[in-house]
């Protein structure tokens, strides 16, 4: 049995407690420092010594712990697991059945009640995401219920927390049958290579789907694209399925030009109509302002924060001069697709970001729509920055 503390909330954060926040914050309760343990269960205590809540203790940059159930009676053990895990996968039942979709996340953290672990599926192929030590001293307990709930060719994972060099695993597999990577995943009818014994990015975001979906279909048709923070070209490659008379990716990192040509490879595409070029962003787009290079579709998708060894980007304070770059090599009537992952901040304040670029840059704009996570990355009203995702297709009107 793992030991349960009490933990004593402060008064002004027990409102929000009691409101369903599920996400504990080391400022949120008193007696901090007894907490020892990665792992062990919290009971969250008001101002009258009332229980408001449990969950665990494990530490992720977000915060100290996540609520786990509002049930005092209700025990953290194998039960309380499987029966989370049954209902996440019950949800996605219209993906298990998809015939042109076979990658999808089918446990999406404090969306599917419990913070901190997610899980996607890639063709048969379950990839954990653990985000603390705390949550994966749960591993029995997540593992035995996919035993129990799935058919699984193999179980990998990811430990996204600092292991200080303890758990030594190269390829990051659990068991079942070890896959042959890349494997071919499918989206829409679109194929994707998907590595999952490489580290942490595996190939695809799966949290743009509804993106690449739209762009193919709505977007691409005859257009000159332009796909910056490439990766492996996910973009690139719908936008080419969607009929786009040329795409151009653009990515600081070597491994993208042949993750890249995988992609274009992976649909039956000639790479060598497209162009996969490894540079810097901002190097880019000067050389593009002096080769007057201009496209028409223009896809933004830079990490949250990123250091080269000329420069950092922190979305949230650079991200309206990256636009200016980008309107000034996009086409009249062209749009731009202006995406972060950064939870830091919301929807509003990133329309903020674009409204500021267009004044900036002297020229008028139209947004014609937004995106946000798709279902399967299942978020709760009660936690929107959650919701980390936003996604705007803006229209370059004058
Ligand atoms: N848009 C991609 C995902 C981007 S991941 C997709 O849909 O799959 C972020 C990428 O940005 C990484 O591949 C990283 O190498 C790249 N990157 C970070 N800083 C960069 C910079 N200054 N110039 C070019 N690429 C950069």
């Amino acid at each position: 049995m793992k030991k349960e503390m009490d933990l004593f909330v402060n008064a002004k954060h027990e409102k929000k407690f009691k409101n369903h926040y599920p996400l504990i914050h080391k400022d949120a309760v008193r007696n901090y420092s007894v907490l020892k343990q990665e792992g062990s269960i919290i009971n969250l205590i008001d101002q009258n010594g009332q229980f408001i809540a449990k969950g665990y203790y494990g530490i992720q940059n977000k915060g100290i712990g996540w609520v786990l159930s509002h049930n005092k009676g209700e025990k953290i053990d194998f039960l309380f697991f499987k029966s989370r895990m049954e209902t996440a996968i019950d949800r996605r039942n219209a993906f298990y059945k998809s015939e042109e979709t076979n990658a999808f996340r089918i446990f999406n953290g404090e969306g599917d009640g419990i913070g901190g672990l997610t899980i996607d599926y890639f063709d048969g192929y379950y990839l954990i995401n653990w985000y603390s030590e705390g949550v994966y001293s749960f591993k029995d307990q997540v593992i035995r219920a996919l035993d129990e709930l799935t058919d699984y060719k193999a179980i990998y994972e990811k430990k996204r927390f600092d292991t200080k060099g303890k758990y030594i695993n190269d390829d990051d597999f659990v068991k079942g049958d070890r896959g042959e990577f890349p494997i071919i995943v499918k989206e829409n009818g679109m194929n994707y290579a998907v590595y999952l014994n490489e580290g942490a990015m595996v190939g695809i975001f799966l949290d743009q789907r509804d993106v690449r979906s739209v762009i193919r279909e709505k977007y691409a048709l005859d257009k000159n694209v332009l796909n910056t923070f490439s990766y492996t070209g996910a973009f690139s490659i719908a936008a080419a399925l969607g009929g786009a008379n040329k795409t151009t990716s653009v990515d600081l990192a070597k491994r993208s030009k042949s993750k890249t040509i995988e992609q274009f490879s992976a649909n039956g595409i000639d790479f060598e109509l497209h162009d996969i070029v490894v540079m810097d962003v901002f190097d880019y787009f000067k050389y593009a302002n002096r080769k007057k290079l201009t496209y028409d579709l223009v896809i933004l998708d830079p990490p949250s924060f990123a250091r080269s060894k000329k420069r950092t980007f922190s979305a949230a304070k650079d991200y309206p001069g990256l636009l200016k770059d980008a309107i000034s090599v996009t086409e009249k009537n062209g749009v731009i697709v202006a995406s972060t992952n950064n939870a830091t901040f919301g929807m509003k304040k990133f329309k903020g970001f674009v409204e500021q670029a267009f004044n900036e840059s002297g020229d008028k704009y139209k947004i014609l729509e937004a995106y946000q996570l798709p279902v399967d990355f299942r978020t709760v009203q009660e936690y929107p920055e959650g919701n980390y995702l936003k996604v705007l297709f803006v229209e370059k009107i004058s």
